[in-house]
């Protein structure tokens, strides 16, 4: 039972987005940028977005040597340099509009290690580098291997070091807070534990549904135009869409004085990757450890990843620092059968932007433009 004045007042809209993460709000500062005077409504299901987007490693990245090259496997050599491009224009986009400073982002350097079995990988680095020319216009990658003693890695896993020239890295809280307060700023309207149980499209629009405990009954809200930027929990709301969750992990140790390194750094096809924050270190990954467990909406901690992280912290990363782990938490990323994202229009009123992978930090910004700007009008 609704009383007439949240009927008038609080159901209608010209757009609604589904998902407050990094694409959701983009998508919506992209649409007020376009329409000044609309009505945009953001519904996010958490108290806060809730996936991937706070629980992220803060990489601005657009790929390792192993990761891309394991790509080009897989992937058209056309498709890996487009994203490798998208990545790097999400980037420019997110750090023009939020500025360097409000969302910590910094350059102290990228490098990947190299173990044994990956040496190959050096062999093509004035291949990549070439291939890359036209978006870097510099060399995106270099051996860095003077640098290995000094950082203080395991010698015996780290056979080469690479440093990638193009990445950077950021507060990923600084980040999303810059990202969700320049929303509210924009007067776009964010309501959150409202998690959309399913919509209906029809001749004047779309009307999406949202249950509402307390009352015992569907919030049915109206919009002209509606974007689904679910990422990994697309599925429930579009199962036909080739999506599949892939959970991540990550743990922080406790502040560590005098670190030999700053920077990220990645290793095993982008599997593996670790930073240095406030002191600290960020490690996360290992999902190719037990894939078919980490195929899993759930937010939760597995584990035997999580020692295995710890191990590989204690062995390769700090083989001579002591440390402590402070703290551990998981995200969901989503994935499927191409790296690419899928964005596209379902019908002239329902659109998305979903399927980031584990680079949506750089790409988002893009991928948000992309829909509004060529897809949505
Ligand atoms: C552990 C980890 C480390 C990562 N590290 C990096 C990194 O270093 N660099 C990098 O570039 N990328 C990284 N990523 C990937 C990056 O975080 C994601 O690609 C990006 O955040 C995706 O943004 P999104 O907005 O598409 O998805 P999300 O942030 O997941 O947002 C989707 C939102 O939709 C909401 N939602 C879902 N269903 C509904 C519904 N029915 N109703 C209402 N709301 C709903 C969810 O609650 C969620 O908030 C990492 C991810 C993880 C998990």
């Amino acid at each position: 039972m609704f009383s007439y004045w949240e009927q008038q007042s609080f159901t209608q809209y010209q757009h609604i987005i589904i998902g407050a993460g990094i694409v959701g709000l983009s998508v919506a500062i992209e649409l007020r940028q376009r329409f000044p005077k609309d009505s945009i409504l953001i519904l996010e299901r958490g108290m806060m977005s809730t996936g991937a987007s706070s629980r992220n490693a803060g990489f601005a990245c657009m790929g390792s040597v192993t990761e891309l090259l394991a790509d080009l496997k897989t992937m058209p050599e056309e498709d890996v340099l487009q994203l490798f491009a998208r990545r790097k224009k999400g980037l420019e986009i997110l750090r023009q509009r939020l500025g360097d400073d409000r969302i910590g982002y910094a350059t102290n350097g990228s490098y990947e290690l190299i173990d044994e079995a990956n040496l190959p990988a050096i062999e093509k680095l004035q291949y990549l580098n070439q291939l890359l020319y036209p978006f870097c216009h510099s060399e995106a990658f270099r051996l860095a291997n003077e640098r290995i003693a000094g950082f203080g890695f395991d010698q015996d896993f780290t056979k080469a070091l690479i440093e990638n020239t193009c990445e950077g890295e950021l507060h990923t809280g600084k980040m999303l807070r810059a990202l969700s307060d320049l929303a509210l700023d924009h007067n776009i309207e964010i309501k959150t534990n409202a998690a959309v149980s399913h919509f209906e499209e029809t001749e004047k629009g779309v009307h999406v549904f949202v249950p509402d405990s307390l009352r015992n009954e569907s919030w049915a809200l109206h919009c002209d135009k509606l974007y689904i930027c679910t990422n990994a929990f697309t599925k429930q709301l579009l199962p036909q869409e080739n999506v599949v969750p892939g959970r991540g992990q990550v743990l922080l140790t406790k502040p560590i004085e005098q670190l030999p390194f700053k920077g990220i750094f990645h290793f095993d096809d982008g599997y593996y990757y670790f930073r240095v924050i406030d002191n600290r270190v960020l490690f996360g990954g290992g999902r190719n450890l037990d894939f078919s467990t980490e195929q899993t909406t759930e937010i939760a901690l597995n584990r035997n990843i999580q020692e295995h992280l710890e191990q590989l912290l204690r062995n390769v990363i700090l083989p001579r620092t002591p440390f402590e782990i402070e703290q551990q938490w998981a995200g969901i990323m989503a994935f499927g059968d191409s790296k690419t994202p899928i964005v596209k229009a379902f019908s002239p009123r329902i659109f998305g932007a979903f399927r980031m992978g584990g680079m949506g930090v750089a790409l988002g910004s893009e991928v948000a433009e992309y829909l509004v700007r060529d897809i949505a009008l």
